[in-house]
């Protein structure tokens, strides 16, 4: 249990006991397909070696006992006062066990005792990391057998139902599901999925993730108009969502909306570039990737206009600093930018950013070089 002694100290501490087990759950970035999810369209995330990790065990008296290290705080509630729209962390985890017994699980309580080193709010999703590392010790403490596409849902639930985050699946389904060195295709109509090889190390490519510290503002009302355009512009094609388009050129020219179009034109391109990058993935050869990353964030910032200045900066720096492909990952006004480089490249380049942003006054931006990683599952 190296390098969790803190939590399983922390669990000791409150129980006088060893814990059962320790369970993670990784955070991850979206490669590419952003604004797609709502569009029943494509997405294809990858899983961070970053990752939510509770020491865990049951409890036989109906509580549940709630810690988070970094927090450093302790809740303890009865599962039958359990109910949704609980303030606050907890509600993450409380959440997962409320949407377990909802579904018809009998569990009981547990205390649980959180850590975690993936960023909060940088939309790296820790949020999904604590629930899918919750569902991952459940389902182990409980003896539950929930096949992960299944366990991806339930955390879901959680974030939707429990917390009242109106999230898709993209989230949990990467953090239950990703494997090593791979990413993962995701339909979100069907929620039918596929591993896609990235073996980043092995063709000497690294990910850069760089985190632009652009404080989000006015996220959800663009998300909002943004989802709502692209519902209106379904109606007027005539299609159930914008991945049912086949002919963009068509479709835009039944189309008399100019912003409408070019939103309608970067989700069905979006869709598109992230066939291309499974066609990528399958075909063994990453450099196929780097054009497709670039391509995604000037149809960001120029058809669906959910970039910002700050995030443009880093882009534009990555390219002219070396990076063979870059773009904003997630869903936009601030957040990450990912950039692929020849390996031992990325930090350099993370550096170069920080140069550019101390030169235009923005804030220090934060990174690291990300490996694709696997899914939830048990440390201990
Ligand atoms: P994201 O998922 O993009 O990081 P969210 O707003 O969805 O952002 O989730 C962030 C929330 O998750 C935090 O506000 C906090 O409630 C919870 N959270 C994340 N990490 C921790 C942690 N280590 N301890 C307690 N709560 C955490
Ligand atoms: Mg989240």
């Amino acid at each position: 249990m190296s390098g969790y002694d803190a939590i399983v100290d922390r669990y000791r501490g409150v129980t006088g006991e060893a814990p059962e087990g320790l369970w993670y759950a990784p955070g991850r970035v979206n490669l590419i397909g952003e604004h797609t999810d709502y569009n029943d369209g494509f997405v294809l995330p990858f899983a961070l070696e970053r990752k939510a990790v509770v020491a865990a065990g049951r409890r036989v008296d109906g509580r549940l006992r709630l810690l988070s290290l970094e927090l450093d705080e302790d809740v303890d509630l009865a599962l039958s006062d359990l109910a949704p729209g609980q303030e606050g962390w907890s509600a993450y985890l409380a959440g997962v066990v409320w949407a377990l017994r909802e579904a018809g699980h009998d569990v009981g309580g547990a205390t649980l005792v959180l850590t975690s080193d993936v960023p909060l709010g940088a939309g790296l999703s820790s949020s999904a990391a604590i629930e899918c590392a919750v569902v991952a010790a459940y389902c182990d403490l409980y003896g539950l057998d929930i096949a992960p596409i299944d366990r991806a849902k339930l955390a879901r639930v959680a974030e939707n139902a429990y917390v009242g985050a109106p999230t898709g699946l993209l989230d949990q389904a990467a953090s239950t599901l990703c494997q090593a060195e791979a990413g993962l295709f995701l339909d979100c109509r069907s929620l039918e999925t596929e591993v896609v090889p990235l073996p980043m190390a092995e063709q000497g490519y690294e990910m850069l993730v760089l985190d632009t510290k652009t404080p989000h503002s006015h996220v959800d009302g663009e998300y909002g108009t943004r989802r709502a355009t692209c519902e209106e512009a379904a109606r007027l094609l005539g299609v159930p969502a914008l991945r049912d388009v086949t002919d963009l050129d068509a479709a835009l020219a039944r189309l008399d909306d100019e912003t409408m179009r070019r939103r309608v034109r970067h989700v069905v391109t979006e869709d598109e570039r992230v066939l291309r990058a499974l066609e990528v993935g399958r075909s063994g050869d990453l450099a196929g990737l780097a054009p497709l990353l670039t391509a995604s964030h000037a149809s960001m910032r120029d058809d669906y206009e959910i970039t910002v200045p700050t995030v443009d900066l880093a882009v534009e720096t990555a390219l002219s600093a070396g990076a063979l492909g870059a773009r904003m990952t997630g869903g936009g006004f601030g957040g990450c930018i990912i950039a692929l480089t020849h390996a031992g490249e990325a930090d350099g380049i993370g550096r170069a950013i920080a140069r550019s942003f101390a030169e235009a006054g923005y804030a220090t931006p934060e990174w690291f070089t990300a490996v694709p990683a696997q899914g939830a599952g048990r440390l201990a």
